[in-house]
């Protein structure tokens, strides 16, 4: 059996960013002796997590800042790759919290942009979870003011375009759901401007990343060439989500696991070839780890098999 990583998977740019901040920030607060926090899970990815904790990140949430301003003073609180809301550095400031901003300069991208088009009193309609961190950053930016959907259906629902409207996305939504959710806007709107009702066009901007939408078409080869396929990443990864149901569509045996315990080995009956993938948050060093479990498991095998 030959077990292959896809060279593509690992980390996108922006997440090795935010680690390396993250890291380089746990250097110096170690040196100055101060502790270091982070407003909600740096990744969506436990073995990260877990990883970063052990070096003596502490994850925390926003109902302990006012807590670390009074008791831990001079910690440093780093803020993740997703971004947050402006009431956020607000409210950091008021309590003189020593902040390390790491939200990844694509969503900072994408909310300068909401920003503008809200001071342009343009409806905004944002395709992405309505919880989700960077949506909630998004939502901060323009006051609510804005309209978060995550289904065709869902944009079926509104019927008001008296403004004119743009229409943007969450980064690591899905690509080709947004184009087709976009279409149909499109084409709704087209409709009233030729009943005379309206007499904008839509204005809508792809602002799903790259570093996410770019791994689809070399992963759907790599899940093609490979017998079975091993998609390691977070459960609460959007992106994570996103490229398995992808990898699925091309070759039915993938399967998903965040943990090596996960794996069941009757997936590997007659495999010749097992190919190992992940989202953008999933680290290569735990994508090594199961392919090392992998190899190993396959060698004992043989080694039964001998005796
Ligand atoms: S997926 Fe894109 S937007 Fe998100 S952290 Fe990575 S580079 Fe930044």
């Amino acid at each position: 059996m030959k077990v292959t990583i896809d060279h593509k998977s690992g980390f996108c740019w922006g997440v090795v960013r935010t680690v390396d901040i993250a890291e380089e920030t746990l250097n110096q607060s170690h040196l100055e002796g101060k502790n270091v926090y982070i407003l909600g899970h740096i990744i969506h990815n436990p073995k990260e997590i877990e990883r970063l904790e052990k070096r003596g990140l502490t994850t925390i949430t926003h109902s302990d800042l006012e807590r670390i301003a009074k008791d831990d003073k001079d910690a440093k609180v780093i803020i993740r790759a997703h971004g947050e809301p402006p009431a956020t550095y607000k409210s950091a400031e008021n309590l003189n919290l020593d902040v390390v901003d790491a939200t990844c300069p694509l969503v900072t991208n994408l909310q300068n942009r909401v920003r503008k088009y809200h001071e342009q009193n343009f409806q905004i309609i944002i395709f992405g979870k309505k919880e989700h961190a960077e949506v909630i950053g998004l939502r901060g930016v323009c006051n609510d003011q804005c309209l978060v959907i995550k289904t065709l259906d869902e944009a079926m629902q509104i019927t008001d375009f008296d403004r004119q409207t743009v229409f943007m996305s969450q980064t690591t939504m899905d690509k080709h759901q947004f184009h087709k959710v976009k279409e149909y806007l499109d084409s709704k709107i087209k409709n009233m401007i030729d009943l005379g009702e309206i007499d904008n066009k839509l204005l809508a901007r792809d602002t799903t990343c790259r570093a996410v939408t770019s791994r689809e078409e070399p992963l759907l080869n790599f899940a093609r060439i490979n017998d079975v396929v091993i998609f390691v990443s977070g459960k609460n990864s959007s992106n994570g989500k996103s490229l398995y149901q992808s990898c699925l569509k091309v070759n039915p045996k993938t399967h998903f696991i965040e943990d090596i315990s996960e794996i069941d080995w009757a997936w590997f009956d007659g495999a010749e070839t097992v190919g190992i993938s992940g989202a953008t948050s999933t680290p290569q060093w735990y994508l090594e780890k199961v392919k090392a479990e992998i190899e190993n498991k396959y060698n004992i095998d043989e080694i039964a098999l001998v005796n």
